[in-house]
């Protein structure tokens, strides 16, 4: 396919790491027009579909889940259900037409209002830059079952959280250094260790950008029903701040998260 100069000075004005994406593109779409030389015009038109498919492509929020769902043995917590119950919610509050009426110009992905869920705190959806971002985890307790001291709990804990008395048994669980992912009570062959309380840690806040920051967490292990019901508290927040479509990661000051956190304190 030939190009011509102008077309070739347009093409190199696109990002590097997408250039030979576009370029491809292009002599794709003037070979189907029936053309074998590449015109500014062909070039202009195909950046044209595309941001076109791109605004279509947006519906105002993004909700990500990790791949906790297609079997990673790593889970804390199967959150199938709060996934599906999440993306009602966020389908509800209709926010495309929010967005439309309080950005002015083109929509764009970056827009949206995005929510990321991992199924336990290894994070793989990195849920610490979304806007909120929630965290599987079940909590270790003992059992009156007998401990066969045989390490496997300690040997399974990354964060050097298990505590084992001189003769081996497991003793305590240093919750200072936990982060409840569930894998010391998945190794324990006894069930003398066991999952307390597991549910969800929520974080807000976080953002890529111009100016990044990671998402601050409230305290607590939330069920998943009460993590719905601050998600739609989010919402509200966000809806009622955002006059120019900022994002609810833009919006919220430190009191705002403190705030969150006093009413959502489990
Ligand atoms: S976040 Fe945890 S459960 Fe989800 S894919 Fe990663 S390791 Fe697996
Ligand atoms: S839940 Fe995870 S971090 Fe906590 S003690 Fe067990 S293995 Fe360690
Ligand atoms: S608590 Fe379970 S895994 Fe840990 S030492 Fe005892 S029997 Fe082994």
């Amino acid at each position: 396919m030939q190009w011509t100069e102008q077309a070739e000075a347009a093409v190199k004005k696109v990002p590097f790491f997408v250039r030979k994406k576009v370029r491809a593109r292009v002599e794709k779409e003037t070979g189907d027009a029936g053309k074998n030389r590449v015109t500014l015009a062909d070039v202009k038109a195909t950046q044209a579909r595309y941001l076109n498919i791109m605004s279509s492509e947006i519906k105002g929020y993004q909700v990500d889940a990790c791949f906790g769902q297609s079997g990673c043995p790593n889970r804390a917590v199967a959150g199938e259900a709060l996934v599906e119950n999440i993306e009602r919610v966020m389908a509800d509050a209709d926010l495309l037409r929010f967005l439309k009426s309080r950005v002015q110009g083109d929509l764009k992905f970056h827009h949206e209002f995005r929510i990321s869920i991992a199924d336990c705190p290894n994070a793989c959806s990195q849920p610490q830059i979304k806007d909120v971002g929630i965290l599987g985890v079940a909590s270790p307790v003992f059992t009156k079952i007998a401990c066969a001291a045989c390490g496997a709990c300690r040997d399974a804990c990354k964060e050097e959280a298990v505590l084992l008395s001189e003769t081996g048994e497991a003793d305590a669980i240093d919750f200072r250094r936990c982060v409840h992912c569930g894998s010391c009570m998945a190794a324990c062959p006894t069930g003398t260790l066991t999952a307390g309380k597991t549910g969800y840690r929520v974080m807000i806040g976080g953002k890529l950008g111009r100016h990044p920051r990671l998402a601050k967490e409230l305290p607590g292990i939330h069920d998943a029903q009460a993590v719905v019901r601050m998600i739609g508290d989010f919402l509200s927040f966000y809806k009622s701040r955002s006059t120019r479509g900022q994002r609810f990661a833009q919006l919220l000051t430190d009191a705002d998260i403190k705030a969150f956190s006093e009413k959502w304190a489990r």
